[in-house]
C-alpha cells in the first residue's frame, strides 16, 4: 500500500473565492489544525496576485493551465501559466519530492452545498469519497471524465487530488456557515488519510452515489454570441435535482420558456454559476451513478464517457 506522505491544500485558485484563501490563512496562522503524525501537510495560495486584486485571475484562469503541454511550454508568458509551472515543478507526483494528494478548495455561486470533485475514480478517492457521505451525508460527490492527462485543473497534478467547492456564495464573499463546514470536512479528511496510513480502514457498507460528468451547455445565444435567455425561475438553485425531458431550461427576456429537450434525465450543476458566463457554460449536465461497495474495492482507475466535453472547475 503506497501511504500517503504530503497533503497540499491549496486555496485562491482563483482571487474571489474567498472560503479557501481564509482558510489557508488561518492554517497558515495555526499549523497545529492540519498537522498529523504520518504524513506532513502544507497549506498555500495557488494564486497570491489574484488574491491580493479580488479578481478570479490575472491573465488567464490558472484552473485551465495545467494540461501537461502548457507546463512544458516555454513560451508560454501570462503569469497563471508560469504560476502552473512553478507549482507543477514544486508539486508534481512525478518529481522526486512528491506531492501525494493535492486538496483545491473553491467557491461556487450555484446551490451545490458541499461537493467533492474527483479528478479520477480511484479507490483512494471513492473509499475517501465514501467515508466522507458517510460522516456528511449532504456532501455530493462528483466525477470529471477527464483523465489527470487531459485536464487543465490543478487538482489533477496529484494521481488523487480532489476539488471541495462549496456554494452557494458570491464572489468576493465570506459565508460563515460554509466556512466552517469547510474547516470540519478537511479535518475529518486529513484524520481519514492518518487511518489509511495507518492500514484501519473500515470498509463502507452504505453504496456511493457519485454525479458523473455528460457535458457543459451553454446559453441560448445569437449570431454575435449573445446570450438570448436567463436560467430559468423553476431550474434556479436547483443543483443535482433532476432535469426531466420537457422540464424548462431557460426564459427568455421575452418570457418564453426554452425547454430541455434531451431523451434521458440529468442532473444539472453549476447552474447559473457567475465564472462561466465568459466561458459560455450556463450548467453541467450529470448522470447519477450508484457505486456499490464491491465496485469501489475494484473500481477501474479511469472511466470514460463517450463524446463527454473536457469540464473543470
Ligand atoms: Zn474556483
Amino acid at each position: 500500500m503506497n501511504q500517503i506522505k504530503r497533503v497540499v491544500i491549496f486555496g485562491g485558485t482563483h482571487g474571489n473565492e474567498l472560503t479557501g484563501i481564509y482558510l489557508v490563512k488561518k492554517f497558515d496562522r495555526a499549523p497545529d489544525l492540519i498537522e498529523r503524525s504520518t504524513f506532513e501537510t502544507i497549506a498555500m495560495l495557488a494564486n497570491p496576485k489574484a488574491c491580493e486584486i479580488g479578481k478570479r485571475y490575472v491573465d488567464t484562469d490558472l484552473n485551465r493551465c495545467f494540461l501537461r503541454q502548457d507546463l512544458e511550454n516555454t513560451h508560454l508568458s501570462s503569469y497563471e501559466a508560469l504560476r502552473a509551472q512553478e507549482i507543477y515543478r514544486i508539486f508534481s507526483s512525478t518529481k522526486a519530492q512528491k506531492s501525494d494528494l493535492i486538496v483545491d478548495l473553491h467557491s461556487t455561486t450555484a446551490n451545490m452545498g458541499i461537493t467533492l470533485i474527483l479528478a479520477v475514480q480511484h479507490p483512494f478517492n471513492l473509499s475517501l469519497a465514501a467515508y466522507l457521505t458517510s460522516v456528511y451525508p449532504e456532501l455530493k460527490i462528483v466525477a470529471s471524465v477527464t483523465s489527470n492527462q487531459d485536464s487543465s485543473a490543478l487538482r489533477s497534478i496529484s494521481e488523487w487530488g480532489f476539488t471541495l467547492e462549496v456554494g452557494p456564495v458570491a464572489q468576493g464573499v465570506l459565508d460563515a456557515r460554509l466556512f466552517q463546514q469547510t474547516e470540519e470536512i478537511i479535518g475529518t479528511m486529513l484524520d481519514w488519510v492518518e487511518t489509511y496510513n495507518q492500514g484501519t480502514i473500515a470498509p463502507i457498507k452504505s453504496p456511493l452515489t457519485i454525479y458523473q460528468t455528460v457535458r457543459a451547455i451553454d446559453y441560448p445565444r445569437n449570431e454575435k454570441r449573445e446570450i438570448q435567455a436567463m436560467i430559468h425561475p423553476d431550474l434556479q438553485f436547483r443543483d443535482y435535482k433532476p432535469l426531466n425531458p420537457g422540464d424548462p431550461m431557460f426564459l427568455t427576456f421575452d418570457g418564453e420558456s426554452v425547454l430541455y429537450e434531451g431523451k434521458s434525465t440529468v442532473y444539472p450543476i453549476f447552474i447559473n454559476e457567475a465564472a462561466y458566463y465568459e466561458k459560455g457554460i450556463a450548467m453541467c449536465f450529470t448522470q447519477k451513478q450508484i457505486v456499490s461497495q464491491l465496485a469501489i474495492d475494484s473500481w477501474p482507475v479511469v472511466r470514460a464517457v463517450p463524446r463527454a466535453r473536457p469540464f473543470s472547475v
